[in-house]
């Protein structure tokens, strides 16, 4: 299988502002492929292009069978508000219980470059606002809190 090498924590592209791409080229194409084959390998439901050493708008994810491959997403509209452990490939063995909106509408390209606007809410919704924030050099690390109650636990 054509696998991707995932960059954990402390590594700088993880903190890195990814580029928004101009178009979806057979490059593109072919890097979403790789990204969700490397996701399902590693057992994940999400993973964005920093994760595997690229410093690109482009995210892949699948939950319930939702398979979803979009690039310079940005979320247009959010409802609700509810709090969810989340775990990152890029931080082995830490969950953070992290407060986000239930609901949100996000816009992107799809994987023929086509514009497309994608509801999405519950854990779909969760693991693309997770996967965004890595497009800004965000992590999981940078929610938690030590103060009124930790709110993160390590995992084996
Ligand atoms: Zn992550």
């Amino acid at each position: 299988m054509d696998l991707l090498e995932i960059r954990k924590h402390p590594d700088k592209i993880l903190r890195k502002q990814c580029l928004p791409v101009d178009d979806i080229t057979g490059k593109e194409f072919r890097l979403f492929d790789r990204m969700f084959s490397t996701m399902k390998h590693f057992l994940g439901i999400g993973l964005a292009a920093p994760q595997v050493g690229i410093a690109k708008k482009l995210i892949v994810a699948e939950v319930d069978g939702k398979i979803i491959k979009l690039a310079n997403p940005e979320i247009l509209e959010t409802k609700g508000e509810g709090y969810m452990e989340e775990g990152c490939l890029s931080v082995p063995g830490l969950g953070v219980n992290i407060k986000r909106p239930f609901e949100i509408v996000v816009k992107g390209l799809n994987e023929k470059g086509k514009s497309v606007e994608i509801k999405a809410k519950g854990l779909l919704a969760r693991v693309l606002q997770h996967e965004i924030d890595h497009l800004k050099g965000r992590l999981i690390i940078d929610y938690m809190s030590f103060f009124e109650g930790t709110n993160f636990r390590f995992k084996k």
